[in-house]
């Protein structure tokens, strides 16, 4: 985005490999981000690799809370599914090709060049050989251990998350909802089916970590039984595992804020959030656009890029504490709230309430938008006296631990 804004860009890549791509990600990128990806162009590369457009259904004991019909997943908001195997090499793809931006594969930055109290740039390392790049802003885009976050000082909040997260991969699920992901909130376990490329879906199992239910030694045999239990779950009976599932121990939620001038930070190397919400990339891609879009005229008439930076920390904060506020409490595996519980009841049978909790989820609307007076009334008229559809489904299923 700098690159195309006429600005000069060094990139430093650890990867040397032009292919290479994160696994620990289920890739569920929500329609907040669709703009973001429209404005670079992306969009097109994304659905020729076959990403499947996407939308979720979320299951409490309450009933399915859908969407009214309204907003469809093959209109022009939707979000996508697609593996990191094939996201990464686009997104690489696509920065390598823009004029303006110079790039250092296989080249992790190793330290930062200070001059006066500021950061002016990096120290990185080509197979052995220091390389140095000097600009008026350092970009941490390093992921969730950033060195550029280490290297500078932050004020850092680091938050628990008391879930175990196991992801299979399956070829071959048939889904009940087609192409459409869904979500079940056990209260507190969750589950998740999110169909992708290729006929590839993810089937997750979150557990809160003293949960009865962990997968053991049989990992697809326990999660097939698992999904078994869930109300309109996928059929699995020709479905195959590709592999062993990847298994998320020690999940942690951060947020780190640069005290230092002439550094930002975006997506995971300023906010980590719990990955059951699928949040992480929607987030990357929308702060990447907001700080470009905060500091690309200063950096263009050569002034100081820091007033920019400090308005997209702003903008970062107004936008997405609400989401982190959330994310980082139920992280904690407890059990839903009283205002949660009358809210997902009245989603089950009022379809604007529906579409404002679906709306929140995908990361349309912040908190501040999502609770106005009218949706309260809707809330409280449609939630209390809800009756459950459901008690417990996992009941008799026998406890394991691994
Ligand atoms: C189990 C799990 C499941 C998830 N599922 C989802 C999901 O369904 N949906 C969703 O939106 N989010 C999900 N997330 C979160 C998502 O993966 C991240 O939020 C997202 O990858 C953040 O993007 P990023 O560009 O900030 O960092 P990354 O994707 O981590 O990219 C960082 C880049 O920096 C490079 N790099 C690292 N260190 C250096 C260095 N020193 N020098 C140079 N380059 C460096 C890396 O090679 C990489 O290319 C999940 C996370 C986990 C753990």
């Amino acid at each position: 985005m700098y690159a195309r804004a006429g600005l000069h860009v060094a990139l430093f890549e650890r990867r040397k490999n032009i292919d290479a791509s994160k696994n620990f990600c289920t890739h569920f990128i929500q329609s907040s981000a669709k703009p973001t990806l429209d404005r670079l162009g992306l969009t097109h590369a994304l659905e020729e690799e076959g990403a499947v457009r996407n939308s979720v259904r979320m299951w409490t004991r309450w009933g399915w809370i859908r969407e009214s019909g309204k907003r469809h997943a093959d209109e022009a908001a939707c979000g996508y599914s697609i593996r990191r195997k094939r996201l990464d090499p686009i997104l690489r793809e696509a920065a390598l090709s823009t004029p303006g931006v110079e790039a250092w594969l296989g080249c992790p930055v190793k330290a930062l060049l200070r001059k006066a109290g500021r950061i002016t740039g990096v120290r990185a390392d080509e197979c052995g050989v220091p390389v140095e790049a000097r600009a008026p802003l350092v970009v941490g885009a390093d992921g969730m251990n950033s060195r550029v976050a280490q290297f500078t000082e932050v004020d850092a909040r680091v938050y628990p998350n008391n879930r175990i997260g196991y992801f299979s991969y399956y070829r071959g699920v048939v889904m009940k909802t087609g192409t459409e992901s869904q979500m079940w909130f056990l209260d507190p376990d969750c589950a998740y089916a999110f169909p992708n490329e290729d006929d590839i879906t993810v089937l997750a199992w979150l557990p809160t970590r003293d949960s009865p239910l962990h997968l053991g030694e049989r990992p697809d045999h326990d999660l097939r039984q698992i999904f078994s239990r869930l109300p309109d779950a996928p059929d699995l009976s020709a479905a195959q595992p590709l592999g062993k599932p990847i298994v998320a121990k020690r999940l942690v939620s951060h947020n780190r804020t640069p005290l230092e001038d002439g550094v930002a930070l975006i997506g995971d190397a300023g906010m980590v959030t719990d990955p059951l919400w699928g949040s992480g990339l929607s987030f990357a891609f929308q702060s990447a656009e907001w700080l470009v879009d905060a500091t690309r005229v200063a950096l263009k008439k050569g002034l100081d890029p820091m007033p920019g930076v400090m308005a997209y920390r702003q903008h970062h904060g107004d936008r997405l504490s609400g989401y982190e506020h959330h994310m980082v409490d139920y992280a904690q595996g407890r059990r839903f709230k009283l205002l949660e519980r009358l809210f997902y009841a009245a989603a089950t049978r009022d379809p604007v309430v529906a579409d404002s909790l679906l709306a929140y989820g995908a990361r349309n609307i912040t908190k501040r938008e999502l609770f106005t007076p009218d949706l309260f009334f809707r809330i409280l008229r449609a939630g209390i006296g809800a009756p459950t559809v459901s008690g417990d489904l996992m009941n008799g299923i026998t406890s394991r631990r691994s």
